[in-house]
């Protein structure tokens, strides 16, 4: 690690002993470590090939009329069964376990943070390990839709099961967003990581934040984001990497 990292690490370090209202705010970059692919990066799905683009597929009206195709795809792609937390998920859960971090706010769909420990997380577009009938509502987990052979189907009613996961077209939970501003409204110290900001909610929940005082912001991510200029300290870095030196996981 070169010497400016190392700097920020300590910063980092220091900031997270002066704060007791955490709040973790993180994107699809928490998670790549994990090798889950970054849904938006270059790299990511947006850039597989497949019969149609990733973003008709993950869509609720291509849902209702090809769920079949979206099953496959879904399968395929966007559930990772052998994903593992890694040490962003780690350094999270630790934090909350001394009661530094009260909440985790993600937009991520694979649970990994509630795996490593994580009790208060705001999954902002909903969660894979969560599938209900569409019919009579009954719960089923991402096992059953995995070992499913086309459509799942509920075993109680026959209804179509779908996943408990933010489609495109389809609007967020409002007792999610207004939890996610509660917690960042009241947090000392707010780490946001993983994100570039673009996408909506993200930039938008971040202005929530109080800016005053002691309070701090933080950035953490591979590449500089959108709001870079409001941090306290900005370190363009591996998440993983980062969180896992600071806590030391
Ligand atoms: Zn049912």
């Amino acid at each position: 690690m070169d010497k400016s990292s190392e700097k920020k690490i300590n910063n980092l370090k220091e900031l997270i002993e002066n704060s007791n209202y955490i709040v973790f705010f993180g994107g699809a970059g928490v998670s790549t470590a994990s090798g889950i692919p970054d849904f938006r990066s270059v790299d990511g799905l947006y850039n597989q090939k497949y019969k149609y683009n990733p973003e008709t597929i993950i869509s609720h009206s291509f849902f209702v009329k090809n769920t079949e195709e979206f099953y496959k795809f879904y399968k395929d792609r966007m559930l990772a069964p052998s994903a593992k937390p890694n040490k962003a998920h780690l350094a999270l859960a630790k934090l909350e376990e001394m009661g530094k971090l009260k909440a985790v706010i993600t937009q991520n769909i694979d649970g990994l943070h509630q795996m490593a420990g994580s009790k208060n997380v705001l999954e902002l577009h909903g969660s894979v390990h969560r599938n209900y009938c569409m019919k009579c509502r009954k719960f089923f987990e991402m096992n059953y839709i995995l070992e499913s052979n086309s459509i799942p189907i509920c075993d109680e009613c026959g209804g179509t099961i779908k996943p408990d996961v933010v489609l495109y077209e389809e609007g967020l939970e409002q007792s999610i967003i207004s939890n996610s501003v509660r917690e960042i409204s009241k947090a000392d110290l707010l780490i946001v990581g993983g994100t570039s900001l673009v996408v909506y909610p993200a930039a938008g929940l971040i202005d929530y934040f109080n800016h005053d005082g002691n309070n701090k912001i933080i950035l953490i991510n591979k590449s500089v984001t959108a709001r870079d200029n409001m941090a306290d300290l900005c370190i363009n870095d591996d998440i993983a990497k980062v969180l896992g030196e600071a806590v030391g996981v």
